[in-house]
């Protein structure tokens, strides 16, 4: 008998009750797997994208034959979700699949887990102490990866033996393969990159697909190819961003102070830091101008080549080759004295190494899509500059994802896929979409525009802020349960925060504020609010959950729309995006990334069927039709612009989410 798709994937369903569409999307990965295409799929959360995935494998697997799928994820607790689900197969499906769970690196080090100082070191310290460790730099080794590598590539015959009984055994959850390489002395990294080699699944984050050292060594290591291989992108909305992320970076003056510094204590020859000091001479001049015709935070574009010119004449070298050359040298020195360090027991941080390595790289990134930067930053009384690399253009890496033999690319908000093709340069040809519907009852939600607000440029100052302080101020105080609001920016963030006068326990997100912290504060206080900037940390991949899995906001309030800050860094990007796309470059952008931080922001209200709660969009621009156009069909026919907050009040009034106490007083 001939199983349609849905039977073939509904065999892998370790559960009994599917949830809504959840068939559906398991299909579609199904049949994207079973073509060699590429997916696009956009399920709302809720939905089970991660079991439908696997059990999509699966049965695509039994079919087409034993190809291998890496899983890619971009947190910790995504990486998650997939250990419990594989859990889960073992158990009510009966199904093993021999999987190989990356932690990051610095997680898995057994050295990390004994040595308290290396726990605070920052993590391209520790990758680099780790790297000087297995080449036995400056005399010191690990004996945990001598235990388990040998010649560089090969298994010991301990580390083949763990891996031979881990694969036996079934046992590949990263908290087991840690314990067992424990027991062994053999560095849980390193066998678990072999274990891969007998994986039919690798779980990991994004780099191991993006990041081309990494590939090389985890990938080509296990003698996987891309061209055999399927590959799965949750959350992939944030590919774009983080892959941008992933390839720009920043380094200030006070960390070139910082490795001056360095190099006079451990006696660096000073024909190799005149360069440095060099380097920090030039930004300092260029952060003063920047300061005085931009003020703080605000990144001016420079032109690498006169920089680099300037800093070669000012240390008399001959040209760019020579710069760079010095700045090698200097990244082995920086090694040297890591090394040092931890002889001397000291955490095994080098500052010289930091900045001569991201001064090469700088140096070096001529392509068309990075722009350079310096910017002004004021901490306290100091001011200081930063020089910066941004990568524009995510598609050079991020094609790398044409070159598996399927994909997909899955997301609760993949909203626009034409942009996520054309942005991440994927193959059109090969690709195919679907997006599925809203799970959830409709009517536990309320989609409300705000049409008296706005974040407009142009409208800012204190007459907005106070209005836009005064409305939310009235919304705190009618709404029944805990709220949070975002900002498009920490700048509007400052403002809006320092003019609220709830009396509500209040957390406003800054650099240190940790999720896990917003987390604690909903869950203790029934009344409790968090502020943050969409886009930040408080507003993606975050679960603001009970125990219970139920999401604990009764609203999520987005102050303004979360357009990108209009710089020289944007106008640099519309100019490349031009380039590319031609007509589409604002909406690709500034439209699209506004939509996506919109959407992630709005993401964290309803979690589940039992939910309820409002989404509300404080800037009339949200109703223009324009803007409509771009949300999903739900969302267009539910959204309402509210002029008045006596509407929005008797909105949120229909949904039981205003307090009693405010209803008897109006
Ligand atoms: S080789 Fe393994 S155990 Fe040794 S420092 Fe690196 S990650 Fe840690």
């Amino acid at each position: 008998m001939t199983l349609s798709s849905e039977q073939r994937v509904k065999r892998f369903f370790p559960y009994s009750n599917l949830r809504p569409y959840q068939l559906e999307a398991s299909t579609f990965i199904y049949d994207v797997f079973k073509e060699g295409g590429i997916g696009l799929l956009s399920a709302p959360c809720g939905i089970g994208k991660s079991i439908a995935a696997l059990a999509a494998y699966l049965a695509a697997r039994e079919e087409a034959g034993g190809f291998r799928v890496l899983v890619l994820t971009r947190t910790k607790n995504q990486a998650e979700i997939y250990s419990r689900e594989l859990r889960a197969l073992r158990e009510r499906v009966g199904v093993e699949v021999a999987a190989a769970i990356f932690k990051s690196k610095m997680e898995m080090c057994l050295k990390v887990g004994e040595d308290e100082k290396l726990r605070g070191v920052g993590y391209q310290d520790f990758l680099r102490y780790c790297g000087g460790l297995k080449r036995r730099l400056h005399g010191r080794r690990c004996e945990y990866y001598e235990a388990a590598v040998i010649e560089g590539w090969r298994p010991t015959v301990k580390a083949r033996r763990l891996v031979e009984s881990l694969v036996r055994e079934g046992a590949s959850m990263p908290d087991e393969v840690y314990e067992a390489c424990k027991e062994e002395s053999l560095c849980p990294y390193e066998v678990t990159k072999f274990l891969a080699s007998r994986a039919d699944l690798i779980i990991g984050n994004y780099n191991y697909a993006l990041l081309p050292p990494v590939r090389a060594s985890v990938l080509s290591r296990a003698r996987i190819k891309l061209g055999s291989t399927a590959a799965v992108f949750d959350e992939a909305h944030s590919l774009p961003r983080y892959v941008i992320d992933l390839f720009s970076d920043e380094l200030s003056t006070r960390s070139m102070k910082r490795a001056l510094e360095e190099a006079e204590r451990f006696g660096v020859d000073v024909s190799l830091t005149r360069v440095l000091a060099a380097f920090k001479d030039v930004v300092e001049e260029l952060g003063h101008e920047a300061y005085s015709e931009l003020g703080v935070d605000e990144e001016k574009i420079v032109d690498p080549i006169r920089v680099l010119r300037d800093v070669a004449s000012r240390t008399e070298l001959e040209d760019l080759e020579e710069v760079v050359d010095v700045l090698n040298h200097l990244e082995d020195e920086g090694e040297r004295i890591r090394q040092l360090k931890a002889a001397e027991g000291k955490p095994p941080t080098s500052y010289i190494a930091r900045c001569a390595s991201f001064l090469a790289d700088w140096a070096t990134a001529t392509e068309s899509f990075y722009a350079a930067y310096v910017k002004a930053v004021r901490r306290g009384e100091e001011l200081y500059f930063r020089l910066g690399l941004k990568c524009l253009d995510p598609s050079p890496a991020a094609s790398v994802i044409n070159g598996f033999r399927t994909a997909v690319l899955m997301s609760g908000t993949l909203w626009s896929p034409e942009y996520y093709m054309d942005v991440l340069g994927l193959d059109k040809t090969r690709c195919r979409q679907l997006s599925l519907p809203y799970p959830f009852p409709r009517r536990n939600r309320a989609l409300i525009v705000d049409l008296a607000s706005t974040s407009k440029y142009e409208r800012r100052g204190e007459m907005l802020w106070s209005k836009v302080a005064f409305r939310l101020n009235t919304l705190l105080r009618a709404l029944k349960g805990r709220a949070a609001i975002y900002t498009p920016s920490y700048e509007v963030l400052r403002e809006v925060a320092s003019r609220l006068s709830s009396d509500r326990p209040l957390l406003v997100e800054d650099e240190r504020t940790k999720v896990v912290e917003a987390l604690e504060h909903l869950r203790r206080h029934p009344d409790a609010v968090v502020m943050g900037v969409a886009g930040g940390k408080l507003s993606e991949g975050v679960d603001f959950t009970d125990a219970e899995g139920k999401g604990l906001l009764s609203a999520v309030i987005m102050v303004g729309l979360p357009y990108p800050k209009r710089n020289q860094l944007h106008e640099a990007l519309v100019e490349h995006y031009r380039s590319r796309f031609g007509g589409l470059a604002v909406e690709y952008a500034r439209e699209a990334p506004c939509i996506n931080a919109l959407a992630q922001v709005a993401g964290r209200l309803i979690r589940g069927p039992e939910d309820r709660g409002a989404v509300i969009i404080m800037d009339y621009r949200a109703m223009r039709p324009r803007f409509r156009a771009r949300l999903p069909e739900d969302w267009r026919e539910d959204i309402k612009g509210r002029r008045s907050l006596e509407r929005i009040i008797e909105d949120l009034a229909s949904l039981g989410l205003v307090e009693a106490s405010f209803l008897a007083k109006a």
